[in-house]
């Protein structure tokens, strides 16, 4: 990603794939590309098919606006925190129907499919926190210890990556993880992946992609 140009635009065209690979309703969810010292992030409360590359806002990594006609997300200080403490140059927010239903359940998603160790490994859920807060942030960046995406409390996802396909691409798998947790216990009492064997899954994972 080289400039805020291209950063504005990818941000544009993500909230669109968001909106048709069913991740958000309405302006649920938000996206940001980090750009060296600044990051491009979706304006607040935009309808994700009316958000145009110029309407993408440009702020600081203390949130100050730099450029954009709009305010940027309510949760831009998630995504500052996210940047701050990883090595992370995109966010993923959203409120995929099955993440914010697993959300409101559990603690942690059990492993029920190996893919999990893409994400880092169990996947937490963020203690609740009002949505846009600092303590919201806080909360994330606990659950994310160790970990490439988290489920947050009664909300929704948010996952992060060296790039926007990347943070998107696992935000799309724990949807797909939250969505086969809700099938299977439909359908009895699933078998949960042990740690050893999750850690042999690491392991190979580095010998063989999956
Ligand atoms: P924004 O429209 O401000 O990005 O908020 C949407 C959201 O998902 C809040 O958590
Ligand atoms: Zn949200």
């Amino acid at each position: 990603m080289s400039d805020t140009a291209d950063a504005r635009r990818h941000v544009a065209e993500c909230g669109r794939r968001m909106l048709a690979d069913g991740l958000v309703l309405g302006t649920a969810g938000n996206v940001s590309v980090r750009v060296g010292e600044l990051v491009a992030v979706s304006p607040s409360g935009m309808a994700y098919d009316r958000i145009e590359p110029q309407d993408v806002a440009v702020v600081d990594l203390a949130g100050t606006l730099v450029d954009g006609p709009h305010a940027p997300s309510s949760e831009t200080p998630m995504h500052l925190d996210v940047y701050a403490s990883t090595g992370a140059n995109a966010v993923v927010h959203h409120h995929g129907l099955h993440s914010a239903a697993v959300s409101t359940v559990l603690d942690e998603l059990p492993s029920l499919h190996y893919y999990v160790t893409a994400l880092g490994g169990p996947v937490r859920v963020a203690r609740y926190a009002t949505y846009g807060t600092p303590e919201l942030a806080r909360s994330v960046h606990v659950a994310l210890e160790g970990r490439t995406a988290a489920l947050m409390q009664n909300h929704g996802a948010v996952a992060y990556g060296d790039t926007l396909e990347a943070a998107y691409d696992r935000a799309r798998l724990l949807e797909w993880l939250c969505a086969l947790h809700v099938t299977a216990n439909g359908i009895g009492s699933p078998r949960v992946l042990t740690g050893d064997e999750l850690a042999a899954v690491a392991r190979r994972r580095t010998e063989v992609p999956a």
